[in-house]
């Protein structure tokens, strides 16, 4: 199956050649004659399967067919949970957008930036947005952009989006947009929120479900290892197995933001080039440190969830999960960024005795069954810890969360 069979334009093949991209993705392959179609779109497409070209090249060629409406409309729509991941599509779209004849304008919209050079760039209009939902709903109350010509919108990420509580703003959004539309909706999970809203977004959709395992050349190949440790000794296990494997790059999950600085100090100490990356650091720090990481100039970078939520990287070869996430499904988010496009990777959890019981119901939910490690030096020694209570502080009454977590432990520990 080639670019060109699948219906873009030849200069649309043409850029991704010149992007070694050869062969589509699975995902590419089944989203891509289905959208040029005019069809709504449901897929359960993870990160890393190619899914952001999926749908930025028939959007593309779809708009560049007729041309937009004079004054501040949008004629596609493409709303993201994060500033990143909104940088990220508006870079492949731009990529792409370079080798049609008369290429569009396109527009990236988020926050943490000042809104009026973006209000200025919004005069005459835009072919393609990009945006987070808040920011948008603030350009839309200034005048500065009318949603009522959209043609095509597309929602990627649709389970973080609803999981970060932009519910409301969403549904702001969609009420200003035309009822005649095409609807794409991208999520790596399909929870209740998520399956009623393509319910009432979508209208016969085609349903690609790309979860299903696929023997394909690009399929992610992450190997997941759980190494058992002491809490204590993390950051000196996690420098160890850096220097031990000569690491270039690794991307470290930790719970909170404190950790990701002091984690970060204590690398730097020991001589390694170590950097922070979380959710309170400015627009511009943030870009910063993940430009810096890309490059390759930073050799650790210690993120937050937030932070890290739809990064990028090609070629990063490990993940550590130096905290474990809240929740299966931050599991599968964050070892998806490594192993992306046909690359492989190792995606690695830190199990002490206090988080064992979670990693537990973790392996459980996404039916794994991984074998525990121990690196000679590192052998843990405490094995009876109280359950762990993430996030609650000493003397503060535990949240509805933490009582589940614990109850849960406790039945874990029973079986
Ligand atoms: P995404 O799932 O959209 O975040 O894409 C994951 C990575 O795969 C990105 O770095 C893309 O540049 C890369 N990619 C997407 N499509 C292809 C393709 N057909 N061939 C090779 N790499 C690709």
């Amino acid at each position: 199956m080639s670019f060109s069979s699948l219906g873009l334009s030849e200069s649309l093949v043409r850029g991704l050649a010149a992007q070694n991209y050869t062969l589509p993705t699975p995902i590419q392959t089944a989203a891509i004659p289905t959208i040029l179609r005019g069809q709504d779109v449901w897929a359960s497409a993870p990160t890393g399967s190619g899914k952001t070209a999926a749908f930025a090249l028939p959007i593309l060629q779809l708009l560049s067919t007729s041309t937009r409406p004079r004054g501040r409309f949008a004629r596609a729509l493409i709303l993201v949970p994060t500033r990143e991941l909104a940088t990220q599509i508006g870079e492949t779209i731009s990529r792409a957008n370079g080798h049609l004849p008369n290429s569009l304008k396109t527009m990236v919209l988020t926050g943490g930036v000042s809104i009026n050079p973006q209000m200025m760039a919004l005069g005459g209009g835009a072919d393609i947005i990009i945006a987070t939902p808040g920011r948008l709903l603030d350009l839309i109350a200034h005048n500065a952009v009318s949603l009522s010509t959209v043609s095509i919108l597309v929602l990627d990420e649709a389970d973080r989006l609803l999981e970060d509580g932009f519910s409301d703003e969403l549904d702001k959004i969609l009420a200003l947009l035309p009822a005649s539309r095409q609807s794409l909706l991208f999520s790596a999970t399909f929870p209740p929120a998520v399956q009623s809203l393509a319910t009432n977004l979508l209208r016969d959709p085609v349903r690609h479900n790309l979860d299903a395992p696929a023997a394909s050349a690009t399929e992610p190949d992450i190997l997941q290892r759980v190494i058992e440790v002491d809490a204590p000794r993390r950051t000196q296990l996690l420098r160890h197995l850096i220097e031990e494997n000569r690491w270039s790059g690794v991307l470290v999950f930790v719970a909170t933001k404190y950790a990701t600085e002091h984690v970060a100090n204590k690398l730097r100490q020991a001589g390694l080039v170590a950097t922070a990356l979380h959710g309170e650091l400015s627009q511009s720090a943030r870009r910063q440190a993940l430009a810096d990481f890309k490059a390759g100039d930073v050799q650790v970078l210690l993120a937050t969830d937030l932070a890290a939520r739809g990064i990028d990287i090609v070629r990063l070869p490990v993940v550590v999960n130096y905290d474990l996430p809240r929740s299966p499904v931050d599991y599968t988010h964050r070892i998806g960024r490594t192993g992306r496009a046909g690359e492989t990777g190792q995606a690695i959890s830190f199990v002490s005795a206090s988080t064992h019981a979670h990693f537990l119901l973790i392996e459980k939910r996404q039916n794994l069954d991984l074998r525990r490690e121990q690196i000679p030096g590192f052998e843990p020694v405490d094995t009876d810890v109280p359950v762990q209570t993430t996030g609650g502080i000493k003397g503060k009454r535990k949240s509805k969360k933490d009582k589940l977590r614990e109850a849960t432990t406790r039945a874990l520990r029973r079986l």
